[in-house]
């Protein structure tokens, strides 16, 4: 009696488990089976089996769940969220693979296999998936990461070359033309360089001319590109033939002197180099910076490095010294423009050059001064204070 009446229980709690199962699909559920897994353990412990039929059927249940869930992922977050609820740990199909322990030995085989090939399904599932979305992670974020590159650019505000630079550029392209070549110095110079070796001695007179900013240690701000010249002939054999663009500095500060400003200097050093070499080289390049109509006249001066030595005065290529009222020229029909002279043979020696072999001409002339002639401006603290709308105008 007591036996028949646990078949009888056994066989009411598995159609009623049936019945569970069919329902929660209907609704669309889980099935819950680790209250089905309960119902098993309770089963055995009381000495029944658990119905091996109805564990085959809850896994492929299960798989056929698993691959409708995952067919319907969109993303590659959801479908591991899924993996973990299908396959892992505490997943209903590890409950249900427990529960072949349960099962008679003859019937584990085939439950065993059912719950293998169940989880086949669902990783041959979830691989296909995966797949399929990573290409299309993939795909998605190359359209929204993608550059037009037919779309216009973002334009840039053109710049333009400041006034002096011009001047500067016109001056060094001339002589570049002629065979010059471009050297550069230090802006803190020694006061050797910047003095001594060009015929300035400490205590000449000609030092308080410069109104030098001095730096310890015997160095100054240069007052002159001249040093470039001294420098130049240091490290060469004559012939040199340079042109020294740069910036230099003096105390000063007017409307037509600035603490920093720029000079171009030019050094040709050669056999039988003579003042009308020097005269026909820079004419020919104040008519290509001033045009083609300009004069140029010279007149004695005085300089510590060189011997003679001259300025040079341009004619005004505004009026030509036709208009006594003219504001470039203020009526006097010349214009000065720069410094020059024959290398003083002191400072040949200086630098070990033979004057007896070798001479040579230098000249200097502010890039700054000639752009306020050539364009009209009356004050050069303009050039340096960095006003757009003055800037703009170049
Ligand atoms: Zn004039």
């Amino acid at each position: 009696m007591a036996r028949l009446a646990r078949e009888a229980a056994r066989l009411a709690n598995t159609s009623k488990f049936a019945e569970q199962v069919r329902q929660a699909a209907e609704a669309g559920r889980h099935v819950d089976v680790s209250k089905f897994a309960e119902q098993a353990r309770q089963a055995a412990e009381a000495g029944r089996h658990v119905d091996q039929t109805q564990v085959v059927a809850e896994a492929s249940r299960l798989a056929e769940q698993a691959q409708t869930a995952v067919k319907a992922a969109n993303s590659l977050a959801e479908l591991e969220r899924l993996r973990v609820e299908y396959l892992g740990r505490s997943s209903q199909l590890t409950e249900l693979r427990r529960l072949v322990r349960e099962l008679p030995v003859e019937a584990r085989p085939q439950v065993g296999g059912a719950a293998n090939k169940a989880a086949q399904n669902m990783e041959g599932a979830f691989e296909t998936r995966w797949a399929e979305l990573t290409v299309a992670e993939r795909e998605e974020r190359l359209r929204s990461e993608a550059v037009d590159v037919t779309l216009p650019g973002v334009p840039y505000p053109k710049g333009s070359l400041h006034p002096s630079m011009r001047v500067v550029d016109e001056v060094v392209d001339f002589f570049v033309g002629l065979g010059y070549r471009v050297a550069e110095g230090p802006e803190v110079e020694t006061d050797y360089l910047n003095f001594t070796a060009l015929n300035i001695p400490p205590g000449h007179p000609a030092r308080t001319m410069q109104d030098t900013f001095f730096l310890d240690e015997g160095l100054v701000l240069r007052t002159q590109t001249s040093p470039i010249q001294i420098r130049t002939m240091l490290s060469q054999e004559p012939p040199v033939y340079i042109v020294s663009p740069g910036k230099t500095y003096r105390r000063d500060s007017d409307p037509t002197h600035t603490p920093m400003f720029h000079q171009i200097e030019g050094l040709a050093v050669d056999r039988g180099i003579t003042l009308a070499h020097l005269k026909g080289t820079l004419a020919a390049m104040a008519r290509h910076v001033f045009g083609e109509d300009v004069k140029v006249r010279l007149r004695p001066s005085y300089f510590q490095f060189t011997e003679p030595s001259v300025e040079l005065d341009v004619s005004c290529f505004v009026c030509g010294g036709a208009d006594p009222k003219c504001k470039v020229c203020k009526g006097a029909g010349w214009l000065e423009m720069l410094g020059a002279g024959m290398v003083d043979p002191t400072v040949l020696s200086e630098v070990g050059y033979d004057p007896e072999e070798f001479t040579g001409f230098a000249f200097g002339m502010g890039p700054d001064r000639m752009a306020m002639v050539k364009y009209g401006i009356s004050d050069l603290r303009l050039f340096f204070e960095g006003d757009l709308r003055f800037l703009r105008q170049f």
